[in-house]
């Protein structure tokens, strides 16, 4: 899929064309212009030509059938993973990738320990998201071009363009690559994403994960979208954080948390601290109270990670994380714990490495 000159083919068209272009990509999730009959022939030829809408790539579905990892190939060959998560109650979260690779080399992630290729443009970001509202249109497993269930259902007249399926209901930015180190086609895709003539995603179904890049959540702060912010802390002081998040020597702990408090101040919104729990790491009683002592502030909140081995560490024992979390508690913090998905797939937080 290449959208890059979509704008470009249509300048010199009516409005009401670049409307029906935009809907057929969309909203009916058209994955072959030739079947956008709205359009005048020439025109879908002239777009399949330089707009192609087919996607290149692979799925994997988890043993649950909850979990789907695409795997897409990009126009240079570089490729790059997306997961769906479906959680079984009609929301569907889509985990998308900012870059290929990451240049930040957290040592627990898998991720970071491929190095960094290239950042992904506007498009490419949004890609992943149309790979799964297809998908998921589609309903059934992505065993082989999943559109054509129900395109077969379409040719008979058993079913509109728009029938049966789900849709993604939240987007976020936790895949592959830091966001904001790529923040104007992550903020770019957004607005594409949020567009009500486009695919029309609301802005606090958005998230964005980052191990807090300064610059990157001060011009945040500016953006006036109600888009969640998540900040990558795994670690209660500069000297472990630096040790596990070699970033941590650019952007400290404190600088940080600076920016959040500003963040906040303009927002009046929310900030998730992401905290994984490594083994042995960062999940000492020590740990526990230290964190709680920085966090415990209006609006922050910690989410608890399950660590999703890559190599060297090891997760947490559930009794350790319990303990953990009823001293984040007993300090009154608010403490939410995520559920792991995709282990069987390799397709969980910090384990895609594009493979
Ligand atoms: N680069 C951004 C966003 C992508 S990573 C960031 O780091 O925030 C999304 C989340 O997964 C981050 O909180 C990251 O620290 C976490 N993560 C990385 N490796 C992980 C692993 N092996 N198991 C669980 N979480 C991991
Ligand atoms: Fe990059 Fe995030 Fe992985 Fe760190 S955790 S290496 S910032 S993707």
């Amino acid at each position: 899929m290449d959208l890059s000159k979509l704008n470009e083919v249509l300048k010199d068209e009516p409005s009401y064309r670049q409307k029906q272009a935009q809907k057929a990509v969309f909203q009916d999730l058209a994955d072959n212009w030739m079947q956008v009959q709205t359009l005048p022939i020439e025109l879908r030829k002239e777009l399949k030509k330089s707009c192609p809408l087919k996607i290149d790539f692979q799925a994997s579905v988890s043993q649950d059938e909850k979990v789907i990892k695409g795997l897409i190939t990009l126009k240079d060959g570089l490729k790059v993973e997306t997961v769906l998560m479906k959680h079984g109650d009609n929301r569907n979260t889509v985990c998308v990738s900012s870059q290929v690779g990451c240049p930040l080399g957290c040592v627990f992630c898998a991720t970071g320990n491929i190095g960094f290729k290239r950042s992904l443009s506007i498009y490419e970001i949004v890609e992943q998201v149309l790979f799964f509202a297809r998908y998921l249109k589609s309903k059934g497993p992505a065993r082989s071009g999943f559109a054509r269930q129900t395109r077969r259902l379409e040719s008979r007249g058993l079913a509109t363009s728009d029938a049966g399926g789900e849709r993604i209901t939240n987007v976020v930015f936790m895949g592959m690559g830091e966001p904001f180190l790529n923040y104007d086609n992550v903020l770019g895709a957004i607005r594409i994403l949020n567009d009500e003539e486009r695919f029309n995603l609301g802005a606090r179904h958005f998230s964005i994960s980052t191990v807090g890049i300064i610059e990157g959540i001060e011009k945040f702060s500016q953006e006036k979208l109600q888009v969640n912010l998540a900040i990558s802390l795994h670690a209660p002081d500069d000297k472990l954080r630096s040790e596990i998040m070699p970033i941590n020597k650019k952007y400290s702990v404190k600088e940080v948390l600076k920016a959040v408090d500003e963040y906040i101040k303009k927002t009046k919104r929310r900030v998730m601290f992401e905290y994984v729990m490594i083994k042995d790491v960062n999940d000492t009683d020590e740990c526990a109270k230290e964190l709680a002592k920085l966090v415990k502030k209006p609006l922050y909140f910690v989410n608890l990670i399950l660590y999703n081995p890559t190599g060297i560490f090891k997760s947490s024992e559930p009794a350790r994380i319990k303990r953990f979390k009823e001293i984040l508690e007993k300090y009154g913090v608010p403490v939410t714990q995520r559920y792991r998905f995709g282990k069987d797939l390799k397709a969980a937080c910090g384990q895609l490495a594009g493979k």
